[in-house]
């Protein structure tokens, strides 16, 4: 028997096997969540239909997270088919390149928007649309980085989509509770995926998270997808709101370069 059996899991952000969505979804899958899966764009379809395979979905649709109209289309269809939904996986980021790296303030308005849009509003529209589905209460999670908190070199505009979507959990944890809904979002640790390719520099931060951690490790897809379960399941029935880190420990430090190693850092 598992922990999930009889539950609903829709999840957006499943791009290829090095993705944290699918960390989380073996995890949900194996303790017996139905997933349904939503990806946006050709190249990205065909990624993700045989891992949809890989796992026995059958409900693979899709959305851009920052479109209403096709939302709307897709939670329409999750209600025709499902009826109801219990779990909702937002693993969803994007910001253009200028924007990430290169000097803060030279951000741009567009930039700003679109990162904002994406990464963080998405998930209230998200949440907007969940809620009606989720009828016996349920449970929403996104992930979300240290460089909400701290400044972090080069993470610039989605530093600022991270910290709107941190508060963006605490509004809706508020809003929804009542209907038994819980919100938490993961501060997860730099892991090497797609998205994260993106930001400059990820090559020395992971190295440096490992070096410079509590634990002295990264942080693997997996490791993030038990902390999903935890939150997806009844383990977690009375937290919401909240960001928990699963970092090995990194946030708690106060003092975590050298200047050599900042050096190194910067010259990435
Ligand atoms: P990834 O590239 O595997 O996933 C990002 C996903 O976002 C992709 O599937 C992409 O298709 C999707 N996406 C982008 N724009 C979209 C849109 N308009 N509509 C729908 N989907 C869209 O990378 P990942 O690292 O697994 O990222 C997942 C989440 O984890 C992101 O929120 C990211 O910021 C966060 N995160 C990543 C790290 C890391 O180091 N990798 C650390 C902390 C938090």
């Amino acid at each position: 028997m598992g922990m999930l059996d009889g539950k609903i899991a829709l999840v957006f952000g499943l791009a290829n096997k090095n993705s944290i969505a699918w960390g989380i979804i073996k995890k949900l899958h194996a303790e017996g969540a139905t997933i349904l899966l939503s990806y946006v764009g050709e190249i990205m379809e065909k990624r993700v239909m045989p891992l949809a395979e890989e796992i026995g979905c059958t409900f693979v649709e899709p959305a851009d997270v920052s479109k209403d109209d096709e939302l709307d289309v897709l939670f329409a269809k999750v209600q025709e088919r499902y009826g109801r939904l219990d779990i909702l996986v937002h693993s969803v980021a994007f910001g253009p390149r200028e924007d990430l790296g290169g000097r803060f303030v030279d951000i741009s308005r567009e930039g700003f928007k679109l990162s904002l849009d994406i990464s963080a509003y998405s998930l209230i529209a998200l949440a907007k649309r969940s809620e009606p589905l989720m009828t016996d209460g349920g449970s929403i999670m996104s992930l979300t980085y240290y460089a909400a908190e701290k400044v972090m070199p080069k993470y610039n505009v989605m530093a600022i989509a991270k910290a709107a979507l941190e508060a963006i959990t605490r509004y809706l944890a508020a809003d929804l509770g009542p209907k038994g809904i819980r919100v938490n979002t993961i501060s997860a640790g730099p892991i090497k995926t797609l998205a994260a390719a993106g930001v400059p520099g990820i090559r020395t931060m992971l190295k440096y998270n490992e070096k410079a951690s509590p634990l002295r490790a990264n942080v693997t897809q997996e490791e993030v997808g038990d902390t999903a379960l935890y939150l997806a399941s009844d383990l977690s029935r009375k937290v919401t709101g909240e960001t928990i880190h699963v970092d090995s420990g990194y946030h708690v430090l106060g003092l975590t370069a050298s200047e050599e190693d900042m050096k190194e850092f910067m010259a990435d």
